[in-house]
């Protein structure tokens, strides 16, 4: 049976909207927008089928090594935010930028950059970084999109430090929340309006790709962020404890902060030590094998 004011001739295509994941149906040839979130459908770019595959690459479950390995390399990665810098930035970084000032703005972001890179952390972000929400928002040449996306990983960065910093649980969760607010900039798809990245938010918690799991993990084990002891550490400051009471990053900053506290006692008692040590070998020296 045909229906004359149907639309029959046109075909229907299912779309997934990047933004809110409301799976629908649309002709090709209107405009069409998501009911719950406002985005823009686009009957080629948000087809069911493609973005699933996104999904499948970003959403796969990670364990417990591969979430503490994200975390702490990306807390560990140097490098400053561009734009309205909100969040504090520590010595170093502003070290950096004071040495790096007359260099290209891209020295800045290596680190980022090694980061999205790393074969062990490529599922964390999107498949075709540094094609990013940002990056699209902002426009621009190839670099300027590509230092873009990379100063989006420098930011969460800054927000998970603070989080490593949080002095109590409550604050923790407070500062986690807002990286995974945040995050999602990072790995939503690129074609989501800022709009419906806000309303999608507002829908409930973002979709538990990698980034979100890491972020997850770090919410229950928290407690074991420390920042190590050693004042020189250079290459992990900010690690995550194997034992409760684990001060140092490593058995190198240990063993460096072992040998500045056994300086620091010759400074302060060695005088006293020797003297009272010549003064035993003085009572001893009559008995003394010589
Ligand atoms: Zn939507
Ligand atoms: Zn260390």
């Amino acid at each position: 049976m045909t229906d004359a004011n149907c639309l029959a001739a046109e075909p229907l295509i299912a779309v997934r909207c990047p933004a809110c994941g409301n799976d629908t149906s649309i002709t090709g040839t209107q405009k069409y927008e998501c009911r719950r979130c406002g985005q823009t459908l686009d009957p080629r770019e948000h087809r069911i089928a493609i973005l699933a595959e996104r999904e499948a690459a970003m959403m796969r479950r990670i364990n417990a090594r591969q979430a503490r390995a994200f975390l702490v390399a990306l807390a560990n990665i140097k490098g400053m935010p561009y734009g309205l810098v909100f969040l504090p930035a520590s010595p170093e970084d502003l070290a950096f930028q004071y040495r790096e000032s007359f260099s290209p703005a891209m020295d800045n972001y290596q680190e980022a950059k090694w980061l999205v890179n790393h074969k062990l952390f490529r599922q964390f972000f999107p498949p075709n970084f540094p094609d990013s929400w940002l990056a699209r928002s902002c426009g621009g040449s190839e670099e300027q999109k590509q230092a873009a996306s990379l100063a989006q990983i420098v930011t969460a960065r800054n927000y998970l430090h603070l989080a490593w910093k949080a002095t109590d649980s409550d604050e923790r969760a407070w500062r986690i929340r807002a990286l995974r607010e945040f995050a999602r900039q990072i790995t939503i798809h690129p074609s989501a309006s800022s709009t419906s990245l806000t309303a999608s938010l507002q829908i409930g918690p973002p979709p538990k790709d990698a980034f979100q799991q890491a972020l997850l993990y770090f919410q229950s084990h928290g407690s074991l962020a420390r920042r190590c002891l050693n004042p020189d550490c250079r290459q992990t400051p900010y690690f995550l404890a194997e034992k409760p009471n684990q001060k140092y990053c490593n058995e190198r900053c240990s063993e460096v902060a072992r040998n500045a506290a056994k300086k620091l006692w010759w400074k302060r008692h060695g005088t006293a030590w020797r003297k009272s040590r010549s003064k035993a070998s003085a009572r001893m020296k009559p008995h003394g094998k010589r």
